[in-house]
């Protein structure tokens, strides 16, 4: 009974100290150097795409992404309820105004048809969608299958946000290489983490040139200082990318310790009425948060009660994102709902799922189920 048990702890040993202190030795300690490079170049072949811009953070690769696709003022930019505020955020930060649309009840991600009837209407009222920005929910991919072509229809680009979906597949292509860009996170919590970090995706030379000139301050390529644009601080330093190279190379071993764990909770949760795993093994997914869904009428009762349980063992646990439409701050937006993602707020539960927790951990967090479950409520 010792420690905390975390949600989505960093994965941290050897390889990643020895990655980390050759950099340090290497003397390439200022922002940039080999490992960026590096870097870089494994991640645009592991997804399989041209370009790709290591950041400071995934929230910065939006913004760029969205200002590389010329999104500002008077733009409105559709994006999921059902996400993680950076998404919404970004689209504010250039100035246009994110429409939020609710999600499929049965993955979480974007609605197509609630998109398609939205893109209708914007367009009948003659606004101009920047973008469409899907998310990857949890580690499973959109549909991209029906937004991808709805999109090119109405001649709007897709930035996908991949930020919890690295190492996914849809149809047999990576998270990272659906639309006009896509955006990764390696923010402490995610499937591989710097720290801090994140990365621009495209196979547009252009656009990944232009992100990484806006992402070094806008600096024009002469001796002084000489700047015709507003830049951005937004490149990730050596030392993060060195640790950065060490994740990706253990990516598909931590994916499948998540994976594991995925299966340990749908095998726990198998016998209990009322109780549904987000997602299965044929989905495609990398298991970044396993996901429930408790129906409180069936189950006999309700997520935050197995939520406090746990938490009373010291075992983290967390709701699912809460939707845009009902966060404070964009209390006045647009929204367009069927109300599936405040359904999945409400009902929906995230339980550890770190690819660094041991088996004495597992066997904590599902003997504490087990014992809140069979209690027969
Ligand atoms: C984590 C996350 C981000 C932001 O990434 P940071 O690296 O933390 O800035 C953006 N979108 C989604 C969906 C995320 O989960």
């Amino acid at each position: 009974m010792t420690g905390r048990v975390y949600l989505s702890a960093p994965d941290i040993g050897p390889l990643e100290e020895r990655y980390l202190l050759d950099a340090v030795r290497s003397g390439w300690v200022a922002p940039l150097g080999p490992s960026v490079d590096a870097f870089e170049r494994e991640m645009a072949e592991r997804v399989g795409v041209a370009h790709a811009v290591a950041l400071s953070s995934g929230t910065a690769a939006l913004h760029l992404a969205l200002l590389g696709l010329g999104v500002g003022p008077g733009d409105v930019v559709v994006v999921p309820t059902l996400t993680f505020a950076a998404t919404a955020n970004a689209v504010v930060y250039t100035g246009a105004e994110p429409v939020f649309v609710d999600c499929d009840p049965a993955t979480g991600n974007l609605d197509a048809a609630l998109l398609a009837d939205t893109l209708v209407a914007l367009r009948s009222e003659g606004r101009r969608v920047g973008a469409v920005v899907p998310v990857d929910l949890f580690g499973r991919c959109a549909d991209y299958a029906a937004i991808l072509p709805l999109c090119a229809e109405y001649g709007v680009p897709v930035v996908e946000d991949a930020a919890e979906a690295l190492g996914a597949t849809y149809r047999g292509a990576a998270a990272g290489s659906f639309g006009r860009a896509a955006v990764l996170s390696f923010n402490g919590n995610k499937i591989m983490t710097t720290s801090g970090g994140g990365m621009l995706l495209s196979d547009d030379a252009e656009l990944a040139a232009h992100a990484r000139y806006l992402a070094t301050q806008a600096r024009q390529p002469v001796v002084h200082y000489e700047h015709t644009d507003i830049g951005y601080n937004y490149r990730l330093s050596n030392l993060l990318a060195a640790l950065g190279r060490a994740q990706l190379a253990r990516l598909d071993e931590m994916i499948e310790r998540r994976r594991g764990l995925r299966d340990r909770y749908a095998k726990l949760f198998a016998g209990v009425d009322g109780v549904s795993v987000l997602g299965d093994e044929d989905d495609g997914g990398n298991c970044w948060l396993t996901v429930i869904v408790v129906d409180p009428a069936t189950a006999g009762w309700c997520a935050g009660e197995l939520s406090a349980h746990l938490s009373e063992r010291d075992i983290e646990t967390r709701p699912v994102w809460k939707p845009m439409h009902l966060q404070p701050v964009f209390a006045g937006a647009r929204s367009v709902l069927t109300g599936a993602a405040a359904r999945l707020f409400e009902t929906g539960l995230t339980l550890p799922s770190g690819s660094a927790l041991d088996e004495q951990q597992i066997g904590r967090v599902c003997d504490a189920i087990a014992e809140f479950v069979g209690n027969g409520q």
